[in-house]
């Protein structure tokens, strides 16, 4: 897709499941197991009460570097693999590929935060050792997140599991670029802090004529983005702070100008137009209108 003087590219890191209850919080199954995206119903659950996410990462072709914002599932973990049905059909890599690109052609490395389902390829095993796997480029994270994932604590222990390999091995290689703050990391591209899935959860601004916002798991899937109170019971800030997060960005900002959006666990689609309209009670709500990718 042509962005500007950017090309993006949509490389998918293969699918995973989630429990629908931890996905959508206090909202009822009844709403969100029926609720409808372009027509379908993409949040219906298999028999455990799981529904099927996306690993969609997104390749920034920039004049200036390539940029790759998520790395995909971490999948060195065998009862992660199994617990979460981990299906990598295609593979980060063999997207890549069929992309035409390989590891080393990446410049910059963009993680939104660094729970195990958005790092799966930040490292690989060589030679017995875990190394970077995008040996050129630099990995931006927020420092907060940083510092967060290596001292997690007893409550969000789990949520971090995988930091060690994952994480870890980055510093000390010269690829780790921690940031305090909203960040241009190329003339268009930004990181803005947007706390509550994660204290140091970011997001990703794509400015053309256009601007695109990837919200990554602030608002992970459509219905989290049309439903202003919609939000998942795995964020680690509460319904108050993600709520001031969500409203600042992309309630005030995108939907107010029809920003471009783009989600890394949306199967429906990844690129919407997201519209601020009025629902019957006259509360404000979002509304995404599929982008077909040429
Ligand atoms: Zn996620």
């Amino acid at each position: 897709m042509k962005f500007g003087d950017m090309e993006l590219y949509i490389l998918s890191d293969g699918t995973l499941t989630e429990d629908g209850g931890g996905i959508f919080e206090y909202y009822p199954k009844n709403i969100w197991a029926s609720y409808e995206v372009d027509g379908m119903t993409p949040y219906r659950t298999d028999e455990h009460n799981n529904i099927l996410a996306a690993a969609n990462c997104l390749l920034i072709r920039h004049p200036e570097g390539n940029v790759l914002v998520e790395t995909g599932v971490h999948d060195k973990t065998l009862n992660y693999v199994k617990y979460h049905n981990i299906v990598k059909n295609p593979s980060l890599m063999e997207s890549m590929k069929s992309a035409g690109f390989k590891p080393s052609d990446i410049d910059i490395v963009i993680n939104s935060h660094l729970n195990p389902d958005h790092v799966g390829w930040n490292t690989v095993i060589e030679d017995g050792r875990l190394k970077p796997t995008f040996e050129n480029a630099k990995y931006v994270i927020q420092k907060k997140e940083f510092r967060k994932a290596m001292d997690p604590g007893f409550e969000l222990k789990n949520d971090y599991f995988s930091a060690e390999e994952d994480v870890l091995p980055l510093e000390g290689s010269g690829t780790l670029e921690l940031v305090e703050g909203e960040k241009e990391i190329f003339p268009g591209i930004s990181v803005i802090p947007t706390p509550g899935h994660t204290s140091g959860h970011q997001s990703v601004m794509i400015r053309a004529e256009r601007t695109m916002l990837y919200a990554a798991d602030m608002a992970a899937l459509v219905m989290h983005q049309e439903k202003p109170r919609c939000k998942m019971a795995f964020d680690a800030l509460g319904r108050e702070e993600c709520w001031r997060t969500k409203k600042k960005l992309l309630y005030d900002r995108a939907a107010e100008n029809s920003w471009y959006t783009y989600f890394y666990h949306e199967t429906s689609f990844s690129v919407g137009i997201i519209h601020k309209i009025t629902n019957t009670r006259g509360e404000m709500e979002g509304r995404v209108e599929k982008v077909e990718i040429l």
